[in-house]
């Protein structure tokens, strides 16, 4: 390995007669003026695989970095950077850069950034960034993305792009949306969501077939989508979530008004109608209707619909409490008279399985 020894303002390289491709100038509290002169003074650089300038002082990045094209690996973590020079774009060999605990904000990664088609792990952990950056969603080949601990509110709804991307760390970020498009990523195996704002998550998450360890603590989830319960998790974290106490206790029935309890009779007994005899809009009205998710009611509903928290045993390992769409309360009462007996557990089992979700 080839090792520089800052004196003063000068570097020291050794001129080994067999050349080394790793370049290690990581830990050299290396400011940035140096930087600059360092990239220069390579002798071979277009031989360099792998170089390391991590936990230096730099804050920017000479251009000379175009120089190493052989790079498959470029370590630039813990540093002060706070853009990327265009030429970095033109590493199209690199593999894996590391760009961790830095100032990387919306505006610092190069327009071009998307050219580096044969990048697979790209670290942008601990920086600034407020928004995904859109760069990403053209660079198909990555399969590991680490943008947590970032300010990120809002994720755009283009994933399907994606399609590689085994791990993708979105934790300690603000996030309060996860798009339908997230369903494409098929070969997702790890997906950390923790520490930010969400709530729900959409259906298609049960797409992701591959999916071992789903990390979901210090969210805002009162409860799960049912369809989660088709994955195959190794490792499911929801603590700190609001999850099923505070759910159930604010849960609101909006009462049905006369339309849609005409319209679920209607539904539920089969009456014939067609447009001659009914208006078109309550002709669409009717066809709206959705089935009660009580697999013993055959009721329906419109509008209005009772949602209900379910807990399931998860792969043997956890109890997920899922939400449940119904036509009604009475479709969740054992005791009630009502055909309508949905699985639920009593409130008073509730702690019980609360301190299980809490666990898992
Ligand atoms: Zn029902």
């Amino acid at each position: 390995m080839a090792t520089a020894s800052v004196c003063e303002d000068e570097f020291e390289f050794d001129d080994d007669d067999e050349f080394e491709d790793t370049l290690d100038y990581s830990h050299q509290n290396l400011p940035e003026s140096d930087s600059g002169k360092l990239l220069a003074s390579v002798t071979n650089p277009a031989r360099v695989k792998i170089f390391q300038l991590n936990s230096n002082l730099l804050f920017a990045l000479s251009s000379d970095i175009e120089k190493f094209q052989s790079l498959l690996t470029l370590e630039l973590s813990d540093n002060q950077l706070v853009q990327l020079p265009h030429e970095i774009s033109y590493l199209t060999n690199l593999k894996n850069l590391y760009l961790k605990n830095n100032s990387l904000d919306d505006f610092s990664l190069p327009k071009e950034f998307h050219r580096l088609q044969k990048l697979e792990v790209l670290n942008l952990g601990g920086n600034r960034f407020k928004q995904f950056p859109y760069q990403l969603f053209q660079m198909g080949n990555l399969k590991e993305l680490y943008l947590g601990s970032n300010r990120i509110t809002h994720l755009p709804d283009l994933f399907q792009t994606l399609t590689k991307i085994e791990i993708l760390y979105l934790g300690g970020n603000q996030i309060a949306n996860i798009p339908d498009s997230i369903g494409a990523l098929r070969s997702l195996v790890v997906l950390n969501l923790c520490d930010n704002r969400l709530r729900t998550l959409p259906s298609s998450i049960s797409h992701l077939t591959r999916l071992k360890s789903l990390s979901l603590h210090n969210n805002q989830f009162s409860a799960l989508p049912s369809d989660i319960i088709r994955l195959d998790l190794q490792e499911l974290s929801l603590r700190n979530n609001p999850l099923v106490v505070r759910f159930v206790r604010d849960l609101t029935y909006n009462v049905p008004t006369l339309k849609e309890l005409t319209a679920r009779t209607i539904k539920l007994h089969r009456v014939d109608y067609d447009n001659k005899s009914m208006p078109k809009c309550l002709i669409e009205y009717l066809n709206s209707a959705k089935s009660c998710l009580n697999p013993k009611c055959q009721g329906v509903y419109f509008e209005s619909c009772h949602k209900n928290i379910k807990f399931v045993d998860f792969c043997g390992k956890f109890y997920l409490p899922l939400l449940q769409f119904l036509c009604s309360p009475a479709c969740t009462s054992s005791t009630s008279g009502s055909t309508c007996q949905a699985r639920t557990n009593p409130s008073d089992d509730m702690s019980s399985k609360f301190k299980k979700v809490l666990l898992g």
